[in-house]
């Protein structure tokens, strides 16, 4: 004997009813079954919607009934034979003309029982379940159909029932048993009173009425057909990569299915469980799936977790008070009092102080628990013993299952800090004693990067998402977006991380693709994924919450560094190019620094100095494993390089300079980097990041452009330099008569900082430095003769791109 299952997605329409038939038919060549259907899917929320509307006296119930008619008409003509759709189609027309009546009644009295409402929802499973019988009659495949409210008795709590075993094992064992036939048809969901009156299971309650068939029969095995290939890691509606789980105890299964897997009706595994029947969850869309088995053990050992689920609107109630503490029956009254308002309590904790206690119930039930929570303490609370009742609405259950995670330990501490990293609060956690299952309460709007992450961390066979958001679209920009396409497969192959571009930004525009930009083909004029205007990136980051979110900078704006802090508060990483936030105020700086570790994520500058250089990684690695820097001395500006590599007095130092600016190595106004601005902010990095506490205007700079150069626009200043032809003339050949070359350097000793220009002899290893190459020497407690020496190319787009683009791994990596 066999049960078969079928959810309202299975008989959702003809073609769907189509693939019911075809399973039952091979099913009953076997064996004896019993086939228990749900309502076409969207039949009770419409019921539902259509008792209401009559209740509140809106006309339209009757439009909606027959959408209904429709609905089911057109299944049953699309699915028999035009011979035999008259008896089924004047069957459903009598049920729905008694539909009709009971609505009618409802618009009259304007009122809408508990009762009244289980009656309006059981005619779904009535249609259903004569459609898919009058489908085999149709093919010659004898069967009985059967009205389940004369075989399932409960109590009269209409909506959520209590089933009467004892009567209804009997009933239902007497009425199969006795009869011969090999194929059974009903409708699940609904049952009835000792009155006869109808009543129902609760919402999705055809898998338990179908638990109660197989449990009453001693079936053999139960078989819950739906839309999905078994029950999954997670719930598939929210993480893409979710996979079936093949095997899974009772337990488990349970334990998933009240936590929010919609998969299987939380009642529906006690009745088997009890008697061992083996259930199957399988897909009515693809029969030859494997699907999931559901046993007391569960053959599949490997896997630490099994599943991840998640239940929305929950409150959190607290009860808290210095009174609590050491006085036995306050959580006994505290039950007492939210089980006599019949609200269902999902969640439990308390903390070893006994000062407070934390319930978590569904929202809906929230105000009601308040009242009658504080009307039970309202004596312990005017004597300021306890606080009145915090209740916290918005929040959501998220919970990881697994049997065998009792064997295992760190668990919950990899659970908590993947939620941690990606800056999800955890308002409160609960772990059962079996071990098999922890809680967290998170609030809703973190529910799917929550469900994502934790998925990656147990489940992550498949790469680790990262969602980045890049702002500026220039030439590093552009560069970044290219090596970021070419990467993709490494780096979702070797290090399992899947790089998403999923905003970029210029100054004007921001486009956003959650399922990611196709950077390869993307034109910054592109409207498809255009953000209206107003928004702004950081606003865009936070809102769409997404996990391990990475905001790369790649702009010189002010406003832009101004949002780092917001963002590394929500546990998003910054990656910046920009070198404004690192060199500003020194206060400024180290917050930043402070609050990305707070917020367990990454605040990395590296290109700040030298491009793609590995300037500031190598100095933070020497700081860390506790060598001192004593002295730096760095060539940092590719400008300057340039400029001083090629000026020799034959062609004018403007032209020179002009050069430089048109080949891209200047800042906008070159005056940045002529005037030492922009190597005294490296330098200021540098000496930072080696711990110092520095402010820009500590650093000693000698100019050596003549004051007028400083004055007007940046062609005044071209000007100018050419109006000082002689000055620049006269530097270059007083360092060359001794055969010195001119560096601009960046020098760090005794606690001094300048940048200046300087003439180095042959010896020096500044002497040889060509193009726009950079190079730093750290003196060090363990460098102490030779420096430690980084060099190489230090400006240009392709390296800077490069140097972001190691910060985002870094960071993603974390
Ligand atoms: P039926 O109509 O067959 O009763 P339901 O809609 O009640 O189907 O349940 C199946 C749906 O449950 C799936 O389509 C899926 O979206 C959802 N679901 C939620 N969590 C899970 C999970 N862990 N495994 C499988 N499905 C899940
Ligand atoms: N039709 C009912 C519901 O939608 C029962 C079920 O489908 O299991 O809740
Ligand atoms: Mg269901």
């Amino acid at each position: 004997m066999k049960i078969l299952k079928f959810g309202g997605s299975s008989v959702r329409s003809s073609a769907a009813m189509q693939n019911v038939f075809e399973i039952v038919k091979k099913a009953i060549e076997t064996e004896k079954c019993v086939v228990v259907l749900s309502a076409m899917q969207g039949v009770t929320d419409s019921l539902i919607e259509i008792g209401n509307l009559a209740a509140n006296g809106d006309e339209s119930f009757r439009e909606q009934i027959k959408l209904l008619e429709t609905k089911h008409f057109t299944a049953i003509r699309e699915l028999l034979p035009i011979a035999n759709q008259s008896g089924i189609l004047s069957a459903v027309k009598i049920r729905l003309n008694e539909l009709e009546n009971l609505c009618e009644g409802i618009f009259l009295l304007q009122e809408l029982s508990a009762r009244t409402l289980d009656r309006l929802v059981s005619f779904g499973e009535l249609l259903s379940s004569t459609i898919v019988s009058a489908k085999f009659s149709a093919e010659n495949i004898a069967n009985v159909w059967q009205d389940t409210r004369e075989l399932i008795k409960t109590d009269s709590n209409f909506g959520f029932a209590a089933v009467n075993f004892s009567v209804t094992d009997k009933l239902i064992s007497d009425f199969v048993n006795n009869n011969s036939l090999q194929l059974f048809i009903v409708g699940g969901f609904i049952s009835s009173d000792v009155n006869d009156v109808t009543t129902t299971l609760g919402r999705g309650g055809s898998d338990y009425s179908a638990s109660i068939f197989a449990s009453a029969l001693d079936a053999d095995c139960l078989e819950i057909w739906t839309d999905v290939s078994g029950m999954m890691t997670a719930d598939p509606r929210f993480v893409k990569n979710a996979k079936a789980i093949p095997n899974i105890s009772y337990k488990e299964a349970m334990e998933l299915s009240h936590f929010g897997a919609k998969v299987i009706y939380p009642p529906t595994i006690q009745p088997v469980m009890a008697k061992n029947i083996k259930v199957w969850v399988k897909n009515t869309f693809a029969a030859n799936d494997y699907g999931t088995l559901i046993e007391s053990v569960s053959a599949e050992k490997t896997e630490i977790a099994r599943g991840i689920s998640s239940i929305n609107q929950i409150s959190l109630l607290t009860l808290e008070g210095s009174g609590m503490i050491g006085i036995p029956g306050f959580s006994k009254r505290l039950f007492d009092a939210l089980s006599a308002a019949k609200i269902n309590v999902i969640l439990i904790t308390q903390s070893s102080s006994e000062h407070s206690i934390c319930v978590g119930v569904a929202e809906k039930d929230a105000d009601t628990a308040k009242t009658c929570v504080d009307f039970e303490f309202e004596r312990e609370i005017g004597l300021g013993k306890l606080e009145a009742l915090k209740v916290e609405k918005s929040l959501s259950i998220l919970a990881l299952v697994g049997d065998n995670m009792r064997n295992h330990q760190g668990i919950s501490g990899k659970m908590f800090s993947a939620l941690g990293h990606n800056g999800i609060n955890i308002r409160a956690i609960a772990q059962g004693s079996s071990e098999r299952n922890i809680s967290a309460i998170i609030k809703s709007d973190d529910v799917k990067k929550a469900v994502n992450v934790i998925h990656e961390e147990f489940f992550g066979t498949a790469s680790k998402q990262i969602n980045l958001f890049i702002a500026g679209v220039g030439n590093v920009g552009n560069k970044l977006l290219a090596q970021i396409e070419k990467q993709t497969d490494f780096l979702r192959d070797k290090l399992k991380l899947s790089l998403r571009v999923v905003a970029l930004a210029n100054s004007k525009t921001i486009y956003f693709n959650e399922d990611g930009i196709a950077v390869g083909e993307f034109q910054i004029s592109d409207s498809k994924f255009q953000i209206k205007s107003g928004v702004s990136l950081e606003d865009l980051i936070v809102s769409k919450n997404l996990r391990n979110s990475i905001f790369v900078d790649v702009t010189a704006s002010e406003n832009i560094a101004a949002g780092y802090e917001d963002l590394l508060r929500k546990s998003v990483s910054v990656v910046a190019c920009n070198k404004i936030a690192a060199s500003s105020k020194y206060e400024n700086y180290s917050r930043l620094k402070d609050v990305a570790n707070e917020f367990s994520t990454s605040f990395l500058f590296e290109t700040n100095v030298g491009a793609g250089l590995p300037i500031i990684n190598t100095l933070s690695d020497l700081v860390r494993s506790g060598d001192e820097i004593n002295a730096i001395q760095a060539v940092l500006s590719g400008t300057l390089n340039f400029v001083f590599n090629n000026y020799d007095g034959t062609r004018k130092f403007a032209e020179i300079v002009r050069q430089a600016q048109a080949e891209g190595y200047t800042e906008p106004d070159p005056r940045m980097d002529l005037s030492g601005t922009d190597v005294a902010r490296k330098l200021l990095i540098l000496i930072r990041e080696a711990g110092n506490k520095l402010e820009i205007e500590d650093i000693h700079n000698e100019s050596f452009l003549p004051a007028s150069c400083y004055e007007g626009t940046v062609e005044d200043f071209y000007k100018q330099l050419e109006v000082h032809e002689e000055h620049f003339k006269k530097l270059f050949t007083e360092a060359n008569t001794d055969n010195r070359k001119l560096k601009y350097i960046a020098s760090y000793k005794d606690g001094k900082p300048s940048v200046g220009l300087q003439s180095v002899d042959s010896k020096h290893d500044f002497y040889t430095l060509s193009g726009k190459d950079n190079a730093v020497l750290f003196y060090t407690n363990r460098y102490v003769e030779q420096p430690l020496v980084v060099k190489g190319a230090g400006a240009g787009a392709d390296v800077t791109a490069s140097g972001v683009f190691a910060d985002i791994i870094r960071a993603a990596k974390i």
